[in-house]
This record gives C-alpha cells, structure tokens and sequence, in this order.
C-alpha cells in the first residue's frame, strides 16, 4: 500500500512553527516510506481565509523546502464534490433534513443547561416525518450512530476511545448550503487517498465525528496521529508574545531554513541523543512512535546554536544562496565586493545568524562611514601613524595579493617597531573596516582588495593626523 500523508493548513494567517513542524512530519513520514506528501488548503471558512495567507503558507513550504508531490487542493472548488456526496447520503438515509429553527435550538440548549446535561442536538428531525413546505430552511445533519463506542489507534498516543453517546448528529451541510469543516475534511482525505492523517492534537475531538463519517461511507478509515502543542520558554502555549513565530520571520532573523528543520525535529521527536541531522538521515530513522506525547518547549538560545552549526558544516555555495536574501535586504550591492562564498568562509565561524553576518560584512562592499568609537579610542595611538604609514608602504609592493603575502607585509611592521602585533593589526583593522572586530586582518584585506585596502590606510592616516594637529598640544 503506498503511504499518503498531508498538510492541510487553513489559511487564515502565516505559518507558524507548530504548523511547519506539523507539515514536516508529514513530509518525513512520506518519504520514510516512499509515499506521497499532499498540500491541500482547507479555506472553506471563507470570512477568516486570505490569499496573503495562502501565499505565506506556500512560501514558508518552499523556503523550508518541503516540497509536495501532489496539490494544492483548495476546498472551495471542491463543494460540487462535497455536495454530491451529501445527496447521496440523505438518499440512502445516512443523513436528514433538519427544519430546527435557532429559537428552538436555543430553547433546548437552555432545558439542557437547567437539567445539568451537556448541550447537544435533541435529534429531533432525525425522528420526525412530518411534511415541510419547500421554502423552510433547512440543514443536513449526519446520522451519527446513538450508542456504542468511537475510539482509534492514535499512532503517538494509543488508544482513544469516545461514547457515540457523546456526539450529537452533526451538520454537514448548513443552511446556506455550504458543506462544513468536519465533513469536508472526511470526504478530502478519502478522495485524496490518504493513509496517515498527521495533525495537532486540537484535532482529538473531531477524529471520532470524522471516522463515524467514513465508516458510515464504506470509506477506508485512516490511520490517525495527533501531535502535541509547542509552549514558549515559558512553559505558556506559543504564541506572538514568544517573538518570532511565523516561519518566514526565521528567514528574517536570519535562519537558514535546514537549521530551522533539524531543529524544529527534535521538537518533539528523537533518535537516541543526536542533535544534527542530515536530511536523509531525518528521512531514514523518522517513525511516528518515536515522536513524544508531551508539549515541548521552544528554545530560541538552542535554535541558535543549531543554526551556527549548520552556519559552519553545509557548503559555503549554499549558505550563500540564503545570505544573497540578506544581503539585498539590507540593501548592501554584492556586485562591489567579493563573491558571497568568500565571504561566508571567512565569517561563518563568527555568525550566528546570516542576519548578522550581512550586518558585519558592509564594509566589504561600501565604504563606512566612521570608525566604532570605542575600538578608535582603544586602538589609535600616537605611534599608528607610523603603523599605517610602515604597513602601507609594505602593502602596496605585494603583487600577489594573497593572505599569507599580506599577513607577512604587516607583521613584519610589528617587529621593525619591535611593538605587538595588535598596535599594527588593529589600527589596521579599523582603517580597513572601521570596526574593532572582523575575520583575520590577512583574509579581510584579500577580501576588501588591493586598491580598496591601501585607499582606505591612507585615508586613515590623513584623518589620523588632522586629528593630531586639531587636537591642543599638551
Ligand atoms: N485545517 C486544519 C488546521 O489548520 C487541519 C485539519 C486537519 O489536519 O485535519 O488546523
């Protein structure tokens, strides 16, 4: 039998981590087993669902990159389907017309409170036969069945049992004659083919309703999996107040998107103590016992951490491609400056995020504007003029302009001066880039290039020296 599994988000707001982790395990799931991974959007709520929302929704599946092999199936065109399978069942009597007005609906509400019962529909149209006029509104209700038990094999939390007792006969189609949530989502899964229905656990008390549906149909039932919610660090349920929770503002802040994933796994789901997964080692070992039953908490520090490990181990070329997103975002032109793997070689082990590393990187491609105060005031003496002007003279009788060629024109300074190699490196770092802090100053010049680098000592040295000669003699 081939596997088939699917997301299926309503799309009215971004994706939010709970939704991609949700989405991912029912990517891996497919591809464990070679099935198929199907995206269906459930927008049959018409007032709450967006476009924004579905291009968010399929923007965040692309940039996480699972990518579906069948979809999207979007629910509004799907009604004729949903309609015609409601005919069917009130023909073969699995569902019935109800004429119950809300006034009449309210008032059994109200008896049931007053006699300490849970509300529920009465059934009182699923046992009366009396004739209605053809201009009476109506909705369709199923016949679920009245006694008995409902229960399935939760794949990650066991047994679940439900009284039919407990469920009243649902509406599936409502008076307006849209076809509702619970029905439509029955009749998808069956049409879709789908074995594994991966979902939150706050779709518990729908499965019962759902598998009364398709058993009523002669419909396979699938084989359900419900997964636990993420709380923040603060032990509350994830939310806005958490920071960052809609999947694209990891890409803003700087994520790399199989970070996100191999961290997002783990939430929830392990393979002995391993942290970093290869795609295809998340592929292979990924079971759905495997994932745990209790909430799990989101950890920004740990997410971090993930990312800086990806940051260093995946090749530059790629972490490239993602810091090209960043780079533009900041309006920083790459075309005046080196290549992006070059520069991701030279920062990665300093980064965190690929936010930051565009943040630190300006200066390779523009000139700054100023130096960091305080690295000026700590790092320019009264002997970097001579530093400069010692480093300079080395620097531009380097030919080959390689790291090692230029660590040995500016070190050499440092013993003619017979001062430590920071009184040279570091005005020298701040007349290249104007900060305290940047990769080895060897790699930084390759980088920033011959021309540009001996330009921007020389500035600092005529700023150097209007400084002295402003400043009031002691
Ligand atoms: N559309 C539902 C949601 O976004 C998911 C329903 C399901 O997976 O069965 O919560």
């Amino acid at each position: 039998m081939e596997i088939r599994t699917r997301f299926a988000p309503s799309p009215t707001g971004y994706l939010h981590v709970g939704g991609a982790r949700t989405a991912l395990y029912s990517w891996l799931y497919a591809k464990h087993n070679n099935g198929k991974f199907v995206l269906r959007i459930e927008d049959t709520d018409r007032e709450r669902s967006t476009q924004p929302a579905i291009d968010a929704i399929i923007e965040s599946m692309k940039w996480t990159g699972l990518n579906w092999d069948e979809g999207p199936f979007y629910q509004t065109k799907r009604f004729d389907r949903y309609n015609q399978v409601i005919d069917e069942m009130l023909e073969k009597g699995l569902a019935y017309k109800c004429y119950c007005t809300k006034e009449r609906l309210e008032e059994v509400r109200e008896e049931q409170q007053r006699a300490g019962v849970k509300p529920r529909y009465d059934g009182h149209c699923r046992e009366d036969h009396s004739e209605h006029s053809p201009d009476e509104p109506y909705c369709i209700r199923f016949k679920n069945p009245k006694t008995g038990k409902v229960g399935f094999h939760d794949k990650i939390r066991g047994y679940i049992e439900f009284d039919n007792e407990e469920l009243d006969d649902l509406v599936i189609r409502r008076t307006d004659g849209t076809p509702t949530y619970n029905f439509c989502v029955v009749i998808d899964d069956w049409d879709m083919g789908i074995t594994h229905v991966i979902r939150g656990e706050d779709h518990i008390n729908n499965t019962p309703r759902q598998i009364n549906i398709y058993k009523a149909l002669g419909a396979p039932v699938p084989e359900f999996a419900h997964v636990s919610m993420i709380l923040g660090d603060d032990g509350t349920k994830l939310s806005k107040r958490h920071g960052a929770v809609s999947v694209m503002q990891y890409r803003d802040d700087g994520y790399l998107p199989e970070a996100l994933i191999n961290y997002l796994v783990r939430l929830g789901w392990g393979h002995g103590n391993q942290e970093i997964f290869t795609l295809d080692e998340m592929i292979e070992y990924f079971s759905l016992e495997a994932i745990s039953k209790s909430a799990s908490a989101f950890n920004t520090e740990k997410l971090l951490w993930v990312n800086s490990q990806y940051m260093k181990s995946l090749p530059p070329e790629r972490v490239a491609e993602e810091l090209k997103w960043h780079m533009d975002n900041q309006k920083i032109d790459i075309s005046k400056g080196p290549s992006l793997t070059d520069l991701v070689l030279a920062q990665r082990e300093r980064c965190k995020t690929l936010k930051e590393m565009a943040e630190v990187s300006r200066y390779f491609y523009e000139e700054y504007e100023d130096y960091e105060p305080k690295a000026a005031k700590k790092w320019f003496k009264d002997n970097s003029v001579e530093a400069l002007e010692r480093s300079m003279a080395n620097l531009v009788n380097v030919t080959d302009w390689d790291v090692e060629n230029i660590e040995k024109a500016f070190k050499s300074v440092a013993e003619d001066m017979q001062v430590g190699l920071g009184k040279v490196g570091m005005p020298l770092r701040l007349a290249i880039t104007g900060c305290g802090v940047s990769p080895e100053m060897g790699i930084t010049m390759k980088l920033v290039g011959k021309e540009r680098s001996i330009s921007r000592i020389q500035k600092t040295i005529t700023y150097l020296k209007a400084k002295k000669a402003e400043a009031p003699s002691a």
